[in-house]
């Protein structure tokens, strides 16, 4: 399905066939309700307040306008907090409380689950731990502030670290590939391959969410921090500098129990907990 393009109309008009197409062997009746997670910023209402890759869904309220198309209960979440539940309920986080999800990938996405509950906030926008500030006056985000963790420990930050290293002159084994082309997985091969450039990195990616997972461990104490998201493929290159800064920031206490995993469940986690979030209530 083409979501990249269109009005908030065509895209409703879409996921409307789509589902339809795919409950249609097991009979309309077999649809009890429908759990979508959505990149971007979701109110607790089912409003998609801001979605930087879906713009002409800002403002639209979609779990209102499916809800009344498809005449079943609708939830529309955040796709993090998706994957968070996913996780708490039937991957990493079964046996424990209280976690946070930090889902690396293009961006730096987080979910909490405290008691066992999917915590949004006040109004639906909890947890975007990609958006806490690292540096002051740090490379600018989208969120139009600066120094956010997502512009250093995502995809896109990782190769921004590789371009930042080649321009204070630091040789690497990937100098030759044009930045536009450099991913993850190349500058992960170069690290494994015992590139230092690409070593530091995922090293400084690792520092940097270290840091700012210290500091929600401090605030919340949860029994576990579950990565998730493509990046997370690499985590082992960076779970060093993580721990590292876990031991020098957090309260003993807090780490003895503190489980630090990757996710579970790959990319089901987003549509299970999407799913089990719309017959959750
Ligand atoms: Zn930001």
């Amino acid at each position: 399905m083409d979501t990249l393009a269109g009005s908030a109309e065509q895209f409703v008009d879409h996921l409307v066939d789509f589902v339809c197409a795919m409950t249609q062997p097991f009979g309309q009746d077999s649809l009890k309700g429908l759990g979508i997670g959505v990149p971007g910023i979701i109110s607790a209402a089912g409003e998609i307040l801001e979605s930087p890759n879906l713009r002409f869904l800002d403002r639209f309220n979609l779990q209102k306008t499916l809800a009344e198309r498809m005449n079943m209960p609708v939830r529309i979440v955040n796709d993090v907090n998706a994957i968070a539940w996913g996780e708490a309920l039937h991957g990493a986080g079964r046996d424990l409380q209280s976690i946070l999800v930090v889902a690396l990938g293009t961006g730096v996405g987080g979910g909490l689950v405290l008691d066992r509950r999917l915590w949004l906030g006040a109004d639906g926008v909890a947890g975007e731990i990609g958006h806490v500030p690292v540096e002051p006056n740090g490379r600018a985000c989208n969120c139009g502030a600066r120094g956010c963790l997502e512009q250093y420990a995502s995809a896109t930050g990782i190769v921004k670290s590789i371009v930042e290293r080649r321009k204070a002159g630091t040789p690497g084994s990937l100098d030759t590939v044009a930045a536009e082309n450099l991913t993850t997985h190349e500058i992960a091969a170069a690290a494994r391959a015992g590139d230092n450039q690409a070593r530091a990195a995922f090293a400084e990616a690792g520092e940097r969410l270290g840091q700012v997972v210290a500091g929600a461990v401090n605030l919340l104490n949860p029994d576990g921090v579950v990565i998730t998201g493509g990046v997370s493929a690499s985590f082992d290159l960076m779970e060093g500098a993580v721990r590292k800064e876990l031991e020098d920031r957090c309260f003993e206490r807090s780490l003895n129990k503190l489980q630090l995993r990757c996710g579970e469940l790959g990319d089901k986690a987003g549509i299970l907990g999407a799913a089990l979030l719309s017959s959750n209530d």
